[in-house]
């Protein structure tokens, strides 16, 4: 009979479930929306039908409504061997994957102040598998782990060192697991190993960061104590000036006003006056609507930037990594990124830019490029799944 391994990512008000195999290939996922409202609903993919949910579906009932569906369909026969968890903040306790118990959970909480909004979901999420399944070992994989080699020059703000001590500010980065399989994928497709290989790792999705990996270890990155730090993003605003909120304080705008904002306001979605949706600016753009265009220019200059602050802690570079829904799919960021690089001597091939760099490896430079630049899909998904499945095993030996 099949042996199943759940991957589970609880948000504010949806449950993203993918089942794995014990070969680590995805065989089914499925995705819980609007938990805890009155229009809850659920939906497996390949599958027309939505899952009815109960009114105010929690993410309990939806992760036990879900299950039994699978079972229903024949999807799954056997309950899974593992359990992993997204789990956005591990502060500085967790360096890596966590096997899940009563002290691991403790820990946890105790980094919810550093993410109010994400770490009580998450504990969520673990708090209903553990009860629908209190003998299967369970394990939760950080945002933050990746980033905690980064050293004190890259991770300490200069502000007055009694906030790092009292209060743990610092930068953290997020997105570890996806800048973390850039590497691993990396490394592979230009033939070396992870040790060995530096990157640049731009993750471009409704959130967007980007890391400087050296020799297969996170050395900078552009999130920082929150994930608004760094580049422009689908609906946050990235770096700004920290006097802003004095003077928007001065025409009556509070912190928490400002910090919403920030958050849910500024970025693509506040350039444009329309949309936090790449494609639909680059459609918007494409009609001659120049906030949309100077959107994405914002949106790439930055980006550039960022690049360019990258290469400080790098003493050689394998490639630039373009990932997540942006990174992917958008040849005109990569060809506008890429065109303020001139200088440090990265050239992108147009025909292979459009392409993906699919057929390719992924390569989309041109011949005189003096770094490769690689599209690579992410697929945070599987590193959990992989983690889980080798802390569960080396658990019940
Ligand atoms: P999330 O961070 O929520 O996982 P994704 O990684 O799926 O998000 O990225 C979503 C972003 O990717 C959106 O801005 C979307 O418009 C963009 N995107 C997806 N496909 C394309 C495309 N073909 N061209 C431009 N942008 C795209």
């Amino acid at each position: 009979m099949d042996a199943n391994l759940f991957v589970i990512n609880c948000g504010s008000s949806s449950l993203k479930l993918a089942v794995f195999d014990d070969q680590h290939r995805k065989r089914a996922s499925a995705l819980a929306e609007r938990l805890n409202s009155n229009d809850a609903f659920a939906r497996i993919a390949g599958s027309e039908q939505p899952v009815p949910l109960p009114s105010g579906a929690s993410h309990e009932t939806a992760l036990s409504t879900l299950i039994k569906v699978l079972k229903d369909q024949r999807i799954m026969a056997n309950d899974p061997f593992a359990i992993g968890h997204r789990v956005v903040h591990g502060g500085e306790t967790f360096r890596e994957a966590a096997l899940l118990d009563d002290e691991t959970i403790a820990a946890i909480e105790d980094c919810a102040s550093l993410a109010p909004l994400h770490t009580p979901v998450n504990l969520a999420g673990i708090s209903a598998a553990r009860r629908l399944f209190p003998s299967v070992p369970q394990v939760a994989v950080f945002d933050t782990a990746f980033h905690q080699t980064l050293p004190p020059k890259a991770f300490l703000y200069a502000l007055p060192e009694s906030y790092y001590r009292d209060w743990a500010v610092r930068r953290y980065g997020f997105h570890g697991t996806s800048h973390y399989f850039m590497v691993q994928e990396a490394a592979r497709r230009l033939g070396r190993t992870p040790v060995t290989t530096s990157i640049i790792s731009a993750h471009l999705g409704n959130g967007c960061s980007i890391t400087a990996i050296r020799n297969g270890i996170s050395v900078d990155t552009s999130m920082g104590l929150t994930p608004l730090e760094g580049l422009v993003m689908g609906t946050r605003s990235g770096d700004v000036d920290p006097g802003l909120f004095d003077f928007l304080a001065g025409k009556g705008i509070s912190a928490e006003e400002l910090n919403e904002v920030l958050n849910k306001q500024s970025g693509l979605l506040g350039l444009s006056g329309q949309t936090n949706d790449m494609r639909s600016l680059c459609d918007l753009a494409d009609r001659g609507h120049e906030p949309s265009a100077l959107a994405i220019e914002i949106f790439c200059f930055r980006l550039a930037k960022y690049v360019g602050a990258m290469m400080v802690s790098l003493t050689s570079l394998d490639a630039l990594v373009f990932t997540g829904g942006i990174g992917e799919n958008s040849a005109r960021v990569r060809q506008q990124t890429v065109s303020h690089l001139q200088l440090m001597g990265f050239q992108i091939d147009t025909e292979l830019n459009e392409a993906h760099g699919a057929h390719n490896q992924g390569h989309v430079e041109s011949g005189g490029s003096r770094f490769p630049v690689l599209v690579i899909p992410t697929n945070e998904e599987l590193v959990i799944a992989q983690e889980s499945s080798r802390l569960a095993t080396n658990s019940s030996t």
